[in-house]
């Protein structure tokens, strides 16, 4: 019988569902959080085929009721483990365990933790402008950091904050120049490159300012909350798996999304596909799924 686990409830985890539940398979998926990823909290996407432009939480909840109405099964739990005896795998959660002949791995990436502030999550630092912004409208923020991500957070909180303070640790940004030149363009952004956060103000528990260090000098900033997005990594610390070949930390795949490992399959983020999009997490999930299902059958 046909039957696989996708740990994972991104667009690569639903795409994985589709095709293994349209090909006649089982389907288990487990996801911590609430299904879509990341892309649940994307403002606006205008790349991915067919929607001129789409709303983040839309695609998500579309795609969502698409492997939903499709019979697939969902576990609300974090997989803690997952590991390999013979030819079956083991996916552990808090309150079970569960046994399966081919899994799809498709966890996406974690956030980089800023290092100092971390305990105030929720009282003013956040990884998520699109989910809390809104909690700071018309007050004073900064974004920590260089990349597209920070670009496109810094853009979005520009439209609804007072002030927005970026502070990068490089000495430009890692970003397409149309993105930059829309941030730079706003009058309300403030950007210190080549400039680290040394200190996080507290003020009754809640993010009051930050001290940040720049040109050999140490200043202070009043604001009410910080975004962190300096970078990610991939979520694979729960496999517990020997000979699973990994490159920079990303699970290394071949043309049909299968890993190293037989039977253990990857998609989107947490793979080390070069592209790392909605569309390419679409079709790798499309693959993952399609070949895990039907290795599932072949397995005694
Ligand atoms: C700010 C930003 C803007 C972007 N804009 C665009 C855009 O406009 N167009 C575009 O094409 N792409 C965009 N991307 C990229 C796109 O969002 C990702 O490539 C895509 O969402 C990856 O999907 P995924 O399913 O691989 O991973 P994710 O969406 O990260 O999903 C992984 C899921 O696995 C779950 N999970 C992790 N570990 C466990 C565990 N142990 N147990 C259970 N569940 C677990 C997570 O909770 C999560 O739901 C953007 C990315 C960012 C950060």
């Amino acid at each position: 019988m046909k039957k696989i686990a996708i740990i994972g409830g991104g667009v690569a985890g639903l795409s994985a569902a589709i095709y293994a539940l349209r090909s006649g398979a089982e389907v288990v998926l487990f996801e911590q959080y609430g299904l879509g990823g990341l892309v649940a909290t994307i403002d606006k996407i205008q790349n991915y085929p067919s929607y001129a432009s789409v709303e983040g939480w839309k695609l998500a909840s579309d795609v969502a009721a698409q492997a939903k109405a499709l019979g697939l099964k969902v576990i609300r739990s974090k997989v803690l483990s997952l590991s390999k005896d013979e030819n079956l795998f083991t996916v552990a959660t808090e309150k079970e365990n569960y046994v399966f002949p081919a899994v799809v791995v498709a966890t996406g990436t974690s956030h980089n933790k800023l290092g100092i502030g971390d305990n105030l999550v929720g009282h003013g630092v956040s990884y998520c402008a699109t989910c809390d912004g809104a909690f700071f409208r018309g007050k004073p923020v900064a974004v920590v950091g260089g990349t597209r991500t920070a670009v496109s957070e810094a853009r979005y909180l520009a439209d609804i904050c007072q002030t927005v303070y970026v502070v990068n640790p490089q000495s430009h940004f890692e970003a397409e120049e149309n993105e930059v030149n829309a941030l730079l363009s706003r009058d309300n952004v403030c950007v210190t490159h080549n400039a680290s956060v040394v200190d996080v103000l507290v003020s009754d528990g809640d993010v009051a300012g930050v001290k940040i260090f720049c040109n050999g000098q140490t200043s202070e900033l009043a604001l009410s909350a910080i975004f962190v997005a300096t970078g990610s990594k991939p979520v694979t610390d729960f496999i517990k798996i020997d000979g699973v070949k990994t490159n920079r930390g990303y699970l290394v795949v071949d043309g049909r999304c299968e890993t190293s490992v037989k039977g253990l399959f990857a998609a989107g983020d947490v793979s080390d596909g070069t592209l790392k999009q909605i569309v390419t997490a679409c079709a790798d999930g499309a693959k993952a799924g399609s070949f895990a299902a039907a290795y599932s059958a072949t397995v005694a």
